[in-house]
């Protein structure tokens, strides 16, 4: 028997690290050290822990690896891609799904964007917006999680990653992952969920293992996100598609607004979609999202 293991931490409650580990899930107590340190495990951590009683599953967090990524709400480390939903009804709500997006580029997290409830649009106008994203860079994949449409491809992208699935309330992500993993059992459209953002909560932010390998964050939301912290000459960056022209502007600081022989402007309606650059220009002149 091995008395060292290396695994990785799903949940913790109370003080207790459940590791995953190659022989099972151990519950772990985390060593002063740590705390001295003032290193804080967290959920998606990859760990080496000692074996206190392997018939009872418990052990000692020794040894925390270092983090590719770090969200802050919900907490969790190391997530291989965030999967965007959005709902084709009332709205794709542009504002949000760039947010988000500028959010996860400047964190370097790789993004799928995933078009929800397309069963309610027979008319298929949400392909225009898919089309924008797809041109940005984006992998975009329509959805039903209430017709079945769309998941297995949508499973396939998991495989092997540790995915969070963000997005407003209410367009569908609960309802999802039910539909992908049967032993998820969200509360869909869940009045004690919503509520439970509040005070009431005593759901804890956790990885399910879904599959060797594939993990899902269960979280009681990474619905909210903010680009006031980004600085108004940082955005451009946070645009994939703008990257490959940003060194060949007339000015070296070209904010790409209003300054001439803009290298930007001069692929806005072919490469760069219109809307997401004028969204832009409002974003950098300072009337959207200053929230
Ligand atoms: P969440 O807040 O993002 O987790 O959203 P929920 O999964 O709770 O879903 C919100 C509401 O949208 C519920 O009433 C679901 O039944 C409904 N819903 C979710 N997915 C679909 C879909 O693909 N099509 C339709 N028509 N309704 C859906
Ligand atoms: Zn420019």
């Amino acid at each position: 028997m091995k008395d060292m293991l290396t695994g990785r931490i799903v949940k913790g409650v109370g003080g207790n690290y459940y590791v995953m580990t190659e022989i099972g899930e151990f519950v772990c107590q985390a060593r002063g050290l740590f705390r001295k340190k003032g290193i804080s495990p967290i959920v998606g951590d990859f760990v080496e822990i000692s074996v206190i009683d392997c018939a009872k599953a418990t052990g000692y967090l020794q040894k925390i690896m270092p983090r590719k990524n770090e969200l802050v709400r919900p907490k969790v480390a190391n997530i291989d891609q965030v999967v965007l939903v959005c709902a084709v009804v009332p709205q794709i709500n542009l504002d949000v799904v760039d947010g988000f997006l500028m959010v996860c580029e400047k964190q370097g997290l790789d993004v799928i964007l995933c078009i929800n409830k397309v069963d309610l649009d027979v008319n298929k106008q949400y392909l225009d917006a898919g089309r924008a994203y797809e041109m940005a860079g984006y992998e975009v994949l329509y959805t039903s999680a209430e017709q079945s449409v769309g998941l297995e491809n949508l499973r396939a992208a998991m495989d092997d990653k540790a995915t969070i699935l963000a997005g407003p309330s209410g367009v569908g992500k609960s309802s999802i992952l039910n539909a992908l993993f049967p032993q998820f059992t969200l509360e869909v459209g869940g009045l004690s969920e919503k509520i439970g953002r509040g005070k009431h909560t005593t759901r804890h932010t956790s990885l399910l293992e879904v599959g060797n390998g594939t993990y899902v964050v269960d979280s009681p939301g990474f619905t909210s996100f903010s680009i006031a912290h980004i600085d108004k000459r940082q955005l451009q960056y946070c645009y994939r598609e703008f990257k490959p022209y940003l060194d060949n502007c007339y000015y070296v600081d070209c904010i790409h607004v209003s300054e001439h022989d803009c290298a930007v402007k001069e692929r806005v309606g072919i490469d760069i979609d219109i809307g997401r650059y004028e969204r832009y220009v409002h974003y950098v002149l300072g009337d959207r999202l200053n929230d």
